[in-house]
């Protein structure tokens, strides 16, 4: 039997995946990353993984490796990480070369999408945006258990259209991009300003602490709406599923679904946004699908 074979390239860990054809997991490991080690160093530790997973079960489809960070896909390179020492290192030929398989690159929001779509919450919808809402702020679009890319492969980057032209600068060198205002990274660097004091996002929402500065909750809310009315108006999917460190604040499926269906072009919004179901997992379970979900 066909097994499959799934790596997640964090910036922290590293982990393998070997699931078989039901999608079951045969073998998993977790290693960290050690990224001061330098890039020897970590495509020797990813080969060794490999290696150890396929004692597990025979495998004869592409290797999956899902990563955060633009992808150059002709040369099979990152574009950008913040594993500083991978960028631009032949990340893909280097690995067919160790393991003697076909190796597939793909970005952790793309990954994410897939695996929802085909395990997770969103596996009875045709046209799934599947949003990672945390650090930062990206998506992936998947149609009939397929990534669409684009021709630019910057298909479901939301995280980079712009709320307001005239707004924060982005790393991206635009200014006001959604990712800019939504992303836990925005969100909290805004409530410092506000208070003087650090705290994540879950925390200010859980214990209530936006009641002091409620225009920091009623912006969030407003501009998550805004931005994924924007999704809603040009693609119309079936269905939005949340994941990320953000996709645990309740109240964007109450409030900020309403949110959402105030923004669009329509009277009544049926749109589900729904919650993740695979959680962290769904990274390496999309990577090891992409063989057969190419
Ligand atoms: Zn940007």
């Amino acid at each position: 039997m066909a097994n499959k074979l799934g790596i997640d390239l964090g910036g922290t860990k590293i982990e393998g995946i070997l699931i078989n054809e039901q999608f079951q997991v045969v073998e998993r490991k977790r290693i960290p990353t050690n990224r001061e080690e330098g890039y020897d160093a970590i495509i020797g530790r990813i080969i060794k993984l490999a290696n150890e997973l396929i004692e597990f079960g025979n495998v004869d489809t592409p290797v999956g490796i899902c990563t955060p960070g633009a992808i150059d896909i002709q040369k099979g390179t990152l574009k950008n990480s913040n594993t500083v020492c991978l960028i631009d290192q032949p990340l893909k030929s280097d690995l067919e070369t160790a393991i003697s398989l076909p190796i597939l690159m793909e970005n952790d929001a793309n990954c994410f999408a897939l695996a929802e779509s085909i395990l997770g919450s969103a596996k009875e919808y045709k046209l799934v945006f599947g949003v990672i809402l945390g650090t930062g702020c990206g998506a992936g679009v998947v149609m009939n258990k397929n990534i669409h890319r684009g021709p630019n492969h910057i298909s479901g980057e939301w995280g980079h259209h712009v709320l307001y032209p005239d707004g924060r600068s982005c790393y991206c060198g635009n200014k006001g991009c959604a990712e800019s205002y939504i992303s836990g990274t925005a969100l909290e660097t805004e409530w410092e300003t506000l208070t003087g004091e650090f705290q994540c996002v879950t925390d200010i929402i859980d214990s209530k602490a936006y009641l002091t500065h409620p225009e920091w909750k009623n912006n969030f809310i407003s501009n998550f709406g805004r931005a994924l009315a924007n999704v809603i108006d040009i693609l119309d999917p079936d269905a939005i599923v949340l994941g990320g460190g953000l996709s645990k604040v309740e109240i964007l499926y109450t409030e900020g679904r309403d949110a959402v269906a105030d923004a669009i072009f329509s009277n009544n919004m049926v749109t589900p946004i729904i919650k993740n179901k695979l959680g962290d997992s769904a990274g390496v379970f999309g990577a090891a699908m992409l063989g057969d979900y190419i």
